[in-house]
């Protein structure tokens, strides 16, 4: 995409993995006029290795940090689905919250996590959120017939979405440079003041990653992505 989108809708699983995948990017584009929009699939409330600490305190705290984070980044809004931490699955249920708020926010780009990795685990959550989030786009969003009661009943339309990137893909095949907004990617995860760890040392660690990222791209820093330019056209000769 040679131009910001409009409007970018992220699903993420917990607080701090949009700022960690995609916070430059997200920064880049909101500076340029996008609209963003984050889709907090969980509370949280597992994130703490202090036996002192409780999952309801836990979930408050973070959803704070969450909310200050965004604020860094200049999303507009953040939509918690609250589902508990670690109990995230890939529901039908799930799928309806997620297209619902892609058909309230008509999003022009959906990023999500790569949800397909074969050479390292990850977090069962961020797969969920993945899977739910690349099928919410494709079927369900833009036909009438998947959740008809949201048209129906809640005044929403179909919504195709142009375009999906993946953060986390161990296959990026697209980058952005993040070279004005590294630093506001590190003061945005800086804001997750519960899940961090040599806080002193984040600003060079997000600004090395990102350096390491950019070296494959000719670009001082950078995010990667899997993006996948949706044709429902061709989408459709795909699936069936
Ligand atoms: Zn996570």
């Amino acid at each position: 995409m040679d131009r910001a989108p409009r409007s970018v809708l992220l699903v993420t699983p917990h607080q701090d993995d949009a700022e960690g995948g995609c916070g430059g990017t997200v920064g880049m584009w909101t500076k340029q006029g996008t609209k963003a929009v984050y889709v907090l699939c969980t509370n949280g409330d597992k994130g703490s290795s202090d036996p002192a600490m409780t999952s309801p305190a836990l979930a408050t705290i973070r959803e704070e940090e969450q909310l200050n984070a965004a604020k860094v980044l200049g999303v507009e809004s953040v939509v918690f689905l609250r589902h508990p931490d670690g109990e995230l699955e890939d529901t039908l249920e799930v799928r309806r919250q997620v297209v619902r708020e892609i058909r309230r926010h008509k999003p022009e780009v959906v990023m999500c996590i790569d949800p397909f990795r074969t050479t390292s685990h990850t977090h069962r959550d961020h797969r969920m959120s993945g899977m739910v989030a690349l099928d919410a786009v494709f079927t369900y969003a833009w036909s009438p017939h998947h959740f008809p009661e949201q048209i129906a009943e809640e005044g929403l339309e179909p919504h195709q979405v142009s375009e999906i990137y993946m953060w986390g893909s161990e296959r990026p095949d697209t980058y952005v440079d993040i070279s004005e907004t590294v630093d506001a990617k590190a003061l945005s995860l800086s804001r997750h003041v519960s899940q961090m760890r040599e806080p002193e040392r984040l600003r060079e660690r997000t600004r090395r990653r990102a350096a390491n990222i950019g070296k494959r791209a000719g670009l001082p820093f950078a995010e990667g992505f899997r993006r996948i330019a949706l044709d429902r056209k061709r989408l459709h000769w795909a699936a069936y």
